[in-house]
């Protein structure tokens, strides 16, 4: 992985956005520092894009979309996105609201049966404001082994489910959606600009097993140095701090590259 600071020098006018991870990487242990939120503006001053890019849930999503300096913001692994126009906040879902239905009662189930099976496990304390998945608390609060999620994750799928971790969450879901391919549809809706350029364009910062479709598909992927889990593809660039001065970190070299004039 390359050192954070050569971006600048590799990049130089051709980022038009950033894409952010919340938990570990923008955020301390859930915690926003002022470092880390202050950073938003200037980037957004400088003429950066902003998308908040999380497996966090749709409650979330549509509250930082109203507060914070940022474009749009995707939910829930990919599930779901959110926008704000002079009409008030889009929801963006990947499927028509009956299927919806159908789905959650699926996992409504499937979660019964889990709990059932692993009457240890403790659901996040975000789930009830979740549309598309439903999330054990496996580092946030509470600490779960890896061979025990993995088991759950093995339970899951062997019901049809897909699973993803983060460095505190296990996601369960029946969607088969991903950071890259939300963060693609959300883009693609807001500009006119193809799949290649956003991939080129748009920067992409996270830390973990959940961030790795974006690690894969984004040109400019930077991982904070508290890195962990096992993504398909290492980041392309590190930094040297961990978490939000990580961000900052990373922000910086952004705001040293320079914004690009126009999406091509
Ligand atoms: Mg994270």
């Amino acid at each position: 992985m390359i050192p954070i600071a050569q971006l600048s020098r590799l990049a130089p006018r051709l980022l038009r956005g950033f894409l952010f991870d919340l938990d570990d990487t923008l955020l301390d242990h859930s915690k926003l520092s002022e470092a880390a939120y202050s950073s938003l503006f200037r980037l957004r001053e400088a003429g950066f894009e902003l998308y908040a890019i999380t497996g966090r849930p749709a409650g979330w999503a549509a509250v930082i979309v109203n507060q914070w300096p940022i474009t749009g913001a995707v939910a829930e692994n990919g599930g779901l996105a959110f926008f704000t126009n002079h009409a008030g906040l889009h929801t963006m879902d990947t499927v028509l609201p009956n299927e919806r239905e159908r789905r959650l009662q699926a996992l409504s189930h499937l979660c019964a049966e889990i709990r059932h099976a692993f009457p240890d496990l403790v659901p996040a304390d975000d789930t009830p404001l979740r549309r598309t998945d439903y999330t054990f608390d496996i580092g946030e609060h509470q600490h779960v082994p890896s061979e025990r999620v993995a088991q759950v994750r093995r339970f899951a799928e062997e019901r049809g489910a897909s699973t993803l971790g983060s460095s505190v969450h296990l996601h369960v879901s029946f969607d088969r959606t991903d950071k890259a391919s939300g963060a693609l549809r959300l883009i693609r809706a807001l500009h006119e600009v193809d799949s290649s350029a956003i991939l080129t364009r748009y920067a992409f910062i996270g830390d973990s097993e959940n961030d790795g479709s974006c690690f894969a598909a984004f040109r400019h992927s930077i991982g904070v140095s508290n890195l962990s889990g096992r993504p398909t593809l290492t980041p392309r660039y590190i930094t040297t701090r961990e978490r939000g001065a990580g961000f900052v970190e990373a922000a910086q070299a952004l705001l040293k590259a320079g914004v690009a004039p126009a999406v091509a």
